[in-house]
């Protein structure tokens, strides 16, 4: 019996009508979500990202600005642009896309954006928030797959998850949200000892590794819910995820496609987060 395919399109389409209403119900009070989105230099991946995030933003009416730098700007007047935008009242959410080049140093740069303003969620403030249980703001793509989790009905509490892969953007935060959800969870990376033994425990199995395809059936228990958050090109310049696809479906009971799973939840993660951050402005003005 071959999977389930969990279309994080779809359930993206479905994000935006949730947050179209939303939207209305701010502009009734003279709201508009603000998400300012620093660009530095012309890294063609970035460039894409940027584009399609600004797509998915005007389309549901956020106010979104790009400030796009020269790659030779210096790290002064990237940290004086940041407090600008932290003083801004029309800006809820700030990002700088990352890389940046290397005379900017990136953890100066994140924890310099107010963290209340920071929807990527990479200050340590919001780290610290994310571990100790309290509400911040938190990676796009968790908080996305998380979504895409709840809206296939995938339970949680109580389920064995692994997580392949541990950096501080997909990994880690990913790892404290499920286990802020009651799971059960193990974090798995490059040195880990008999990783196929360990992923094949999964009820929830979540890869981002960033190697292509290396996620064959072996490594999945039999009925087990497979979210491939990988982005690779292979030697055919196709994209494909971390997971073999084709052999891991006839396997896994829920499985993430690569284009059209993780991809587009991953700025429906951020956009529920400018929004969130619009809606915590005006309770602050009904105060
Ligand atoms: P990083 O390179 O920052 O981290 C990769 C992690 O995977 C590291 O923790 C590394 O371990 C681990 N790892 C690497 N090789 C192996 C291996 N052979 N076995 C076990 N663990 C391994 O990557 P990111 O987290 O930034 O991204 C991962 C993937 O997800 C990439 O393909 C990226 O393009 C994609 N991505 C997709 C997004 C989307 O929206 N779909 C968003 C963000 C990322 P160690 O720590 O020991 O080095």
């Amino acid at each position: 019996m071959s999977a389930i395919i969990m279309s994080g399109t779809q359930v993206a389409q479905q994000a935006d009508a949730e947050f179209q209403q939303r939207i209305q119900h701010l502009k009734q009070r003279q709201i508009t979500p603000g998400l300012a989105v620093v660009l530095i230099g012309d890294d063609p991946a970035s460039a894409i990202y940027v584009r399609n995030k600004q797509r998915r933003a005007q389309k549901l009416g956020i106010n979104y600005q790009l400030h796009h730098l020269a790659a030779s700007v210096t790290q002064a007047e990237l940290l004086t642009l940041i407090q600008q935008l932290n003083q801004d009242p029309d800006v809820d959410g700030v990002m700088v896309q990352m890389p940046v080049p290397p005379q900017i140093d990136a953890t100066t740069v994140m924890n310099t954006i107010d963290p209340d303003k920071d929807v990527d969620g990479f200050s340590v403030v919001n780290v610290g928030r994310l571990w100790s249980g309290e509400s911040g703001n938190f990676p796009g793509t968790p908080r996305g797959i998380m979504r895409l989790l709840a809206a296939y009905q995938i339970h949680l509490a109580g389920q064995q998850a692994v997580v392949i892969g541990r950096s501080n953007i997909v990994g880690k935060p990913m790892a404290s949200l499920l286990l802020r959800a009651n799971a059960t969870v193990t974090v798995a990376h490059s040195k880990t000892r008999n990783l196929a033994a360990i992923a094949r425990q999964a009820d929830i199995l979540i890869v981002a590794i960033g190697q292509p395809e290396m996620i064959t059936a072996q490594y999945v228990k039999p009925g087990a819910t497979v979210i491939d958050v990988g982005m690779n090109h292979n030697a055919q310049g196709k994209l494909v995820g971390d997971v073999q696809f084709a052999d891991v479906q006839e396997i896994a009971g829920f499985i993430t496609p690569v284009p059209g799973g993780v991809g587009p939840m991953t700025i429906t993660g951020l956009l529920d987060q400018v929004i969130t951050l619009a809606e915590q402005r005006a309770q602050r003005d009904d105060h």
